[in-house]
């Protein structure tokens, strides 16, 4: 065998061994994962994005509306879904049927508050404070489920949940938290009984309080025409403010001072 020979044969074992020891390194191996909705673990935004989307084209968003627990969906991506296997709340339902019963669904997101501002054509939200500072739990507003968990550029922790009351969805978004509750995760239904977190003054923020908005939209969700990415959502918000739409208040008569939800 002359030279020239034995060096492409070495040459294609070199390619051969490479290319499959970059696929057995995981940011090169694409695969399919089937998981559970109720058990996706999404902590950061760039993950949210990698599995938004399924193999069929539909959204997470979608699916999560109609949970069950034989529920599972496909996913093509490069890395595992974080799995954590934490059981539905046991108070769910009946936190439900009570909510249903008293024929309440949109309730303040604290128990003690201070409306600081209110929502304009410069802000898009109101501000809540409370005596009780960064010990004030925050509530979702009505029951739902998840539908992100994440930092913005400032620095703000932030959380969303998406409702869905009589066909219509909605998304409320609770802004500088100090922290959030143990074991949230994106697709986690939770209550109005199921604290999200404790208020704060992370991000943009000169004081303890939450930055609270509620619209007429599904965030995050691909097949919502105006809120499927973070500026549609800012964009649409600010559109329904100028339209007269004033987020919870519109649902609710909201008080300018509360002790009690
Ligand atoms: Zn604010």
């Amino acid at each position: 065998m002359d030279l020239k020979r034995k060096f492409l044969i070495l040459l294609s074992c070199a390619f051969l061994f490479i290319s499959i020891g970059l696929k057995s390194i995981p940011a090169f191996a694409k695969a399919d994962y089937t998981v559970n909705y109720e058990y996706i673990n999404i902590n950061d935004m760039a993950t949210a994005n990698k599995i938004t989307k399924t193999e069929d084209n539909t959204s997470i968003l979608d699916n999560l509306l109609n949970l069950s627990p034989n529920n599972t969906i496909k996913l093509t991506t490069t890395e595992a879904p974080q799995a954590v296997e934490l059981p539905l709340l046991e108070n769910t339902p009946l936190a439900m049927e009570l909510a249903d019963q008293n024929r309440q669904i949109w309730y303040l997101p604290t128990e003690v508050g201070t409306i600081s501002q209110y929502p304009s054509y410069y802000h898009a939200a109101y501000d809540i404070t409370s005596s009780r500072g960064s010990n004030e739990l925050i509530f979702p507003v009505a029951n739902g489920v998840i539908s992100s968990i994440y930092t913005d550029n400032a620095g703000a922790l932030i959380v969303t949940v998406l409702h869905e009351v009589n066909g219509q969805k909605y998304t409320s978004l609770y802004a500088h938290l100090s922290r959030y509750a143990d074991g949230l995760y994106v697709g986690k239904p939770v209550t109005v009984n199921d604290y999200l977190g404790y208020m704060g003054t992370t991000g943009y923020s000169t004081g303890v309080h939450l930055h609270l908005v509620v619209v007429d939209c599904a965030m995050f969700d691909p097949n919502d025409p105006y809120c499927s990415d973070l500026n549609g959502f800012f964009r649409y918000t600010k559109q329904r403010i100028n339209d007269g739409y004033y987020g919870l208040g519109t649902m609710m008569e909201v008080p300018s001072q509360w002790w009690g939800r």
